[in-house]
C-alpha cells in the first residue's frame, strides 16, 4: 500500500493537518495571514535610501499591500557585493511602519541579530540560504515574532517541514512557509518555480503559504506569470520584489517590478484571488493630502532622478 503524507513527513508531524486540527492563522498588526484575505507583502530587495523606501512603502499601500518587504541584513551570492544597512535599514523600516501602518518583515541572518531585527520587525525573516540553521531557527522563534520561513534553494518539501516543525517545537505556532524556487538543471530562470510544493503544503500542512515570484523567476517579465501560478496553485499571499527606478536597484534589480508593474499585475490577480472566495482588500490611503493626490508615477519619477545622481 502507498504511505500517507502522514508517514512520509511522520518527522514533522505537528506542521500537518490531522483532524480536528484548525488552519493556522498568523495574526500581524491588525490583519492575519492564512485568512480569507490574499496578503500582499511588497517592497525592494534591500533598504537603500529613506527615499526609496518611503516611496515605495506609500506607492504599495495604495495598492494594496499589507507588508513592506526590505532587507536590512542581505545574504549575497558574491562577498564584495552590497551587504545592507545594517541596523540603519531597521530603523527606516520601522519609519516607514510608523508613517503608513504597514507592517514590516525583513530577514535575519545571524543568531546574534534576532533580538535587534525582532525590535524593529513584525515578520521575522528565515533566507533560503538560513533555512537548515536550527540555531537561528531556534533563536527566531523564541522571539516570539511570526517566522516567514522560505524554502532552501536545495531543500526539499520534507526538509522545509522539518525546519517548521523546529519552530514550532520552540514555542512558536507562527510560521508562514514561502516557496522562491529551487535548483534544477533548468538555468534559463533563476529558480525553477514549484508551483506543485504550494499545492501540496495546502494540502497537507495547516500553516499559510506564501509565494515569492521574484527570486523564482529572476526576471521581471516572468513576476506577473509567476504570480498568477501561485495564486492558482493556492498562496495566502505574495512576496514580491518592488524598486521606483529597478535598474538602479542596489541588489535584485533585474527581477524586480517598477510601480506601474507591481499595480498592473496587481489588478491582474484580482479574478484570480476572487475566484478561489478569498480578497484582496484595500485600506484607506494614509499619509499627507498631497501625497495621496500625486498622480501615479509622479513619485517614482522625482525618486529615480534623485536617486541617479547620486
Ligand atoms: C530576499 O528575499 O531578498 C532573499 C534574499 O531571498 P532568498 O532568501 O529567497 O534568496
Ligand atoms: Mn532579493
Amino acid at each position: 500500500m502507498r504511505e500517507s503524507w502522514q508517514e512520509r513527513f511522520a518527522g514533522s508531524r505537528d506542521v500537518l493537518l490531522s483532524a480536528g486540527r484548525q488552519q493556522t492563522v498568523v495574526p500581524v498588526l491588525d490583519f492575519v495571514v492564512g485568512g480569507d484575505e490574499f496578503i500582499v507583502m511588497a517592497g525592494p530587495c534591500s533598504v537603500e535610501t529613506e527615499r526609496q523606501l518611503m516611496a515605495t512603502a506609500r506607492h504599495i499601500r495604495r495598492t494594496g499591500a499589507r507588508v513592506l518587504r526590505g532587507g536590512a541584513f542581505k545574504p549575497r551570492t558574491s562577498p564584495y557585493a552590497f551587504q545592507g544597512l545594517g541596523l540603519n535599514g531597521l530603523k527606516l523600516l520601522a519609519a516607514a511602519r510608523e508613517e503608513t501602518g504597514l507592517a514590516v518583515v525583513t530577514e535575519v541572518m545571524s543568531e546574534c541579530d534576532v533580538a535587534m531585527v525582532a525590535e524593529y520587525a513584525d515578520i521575522l525573516q528565515i533566507g533560503s540560504r538560513s533555512m537548515e540553521n536550527y540555531s537561528l531557527l531556534e533563536a527566531a522563534a523564541r522571539s516570539g515574532r511570526p517566522i516567514l520561513l522560505k524554502r532552501g534553494m536545495t531543500a526539499t518539501i520534507a526538509e522545509l517541514l522539518n525546519s517548521a516543525q523546529v519552530i514550532l517545537d520552540n514555542g512558536n505556532p507562527n510560521v508562514i512557509l514561502c516557496e522562491r524556487g529551487i535548483r534544477t538543471f533548468e538555468t534559463a530562470m533563476r529558480n525553477t518555480f514549484d508551483a506543485a510544493a504550494i499545492a501540496l503544503l495546502k494540502e497537507i500542512s495547516h500553516l499559510p503559504v506564501i509565494a515569492d515570484p521574484s527570486h523564482a523567476a529572476g526576471r521581471r517579465g516572468l513576476v506577473p506569470a509567476l504570480a498568477r501560478i501561485g495564486v492558482a496553485a493556492g498562496a495566502d499571499g505574495l512576496l514580491v520584489e518592488v524598486h521606483p527606478c529597478p535598474d538602479q536597484a542596489w541588489s535584485d534589480g533585474e527581477q524586480s517590478l517598477d510601480f506601474s508593474a507591481f499595480d498592473g499585475m496587481i489588478a491582474a490577480l484580482k479574478p484570480w484571488i476572487e475566484v478561489r472566495g478569498i480578497e484582496l482588500r484595500r485600506i484607506e490611503p494614509r499619509g499627507t493630502e498631497q501625497q495621496r493626490r500625486e498622480p501615479e508615477g509622479r513619485e517614482a519619477a522625482r525618486v529615480c532622478s534623485v536617486e541617479a545622481v547620486r
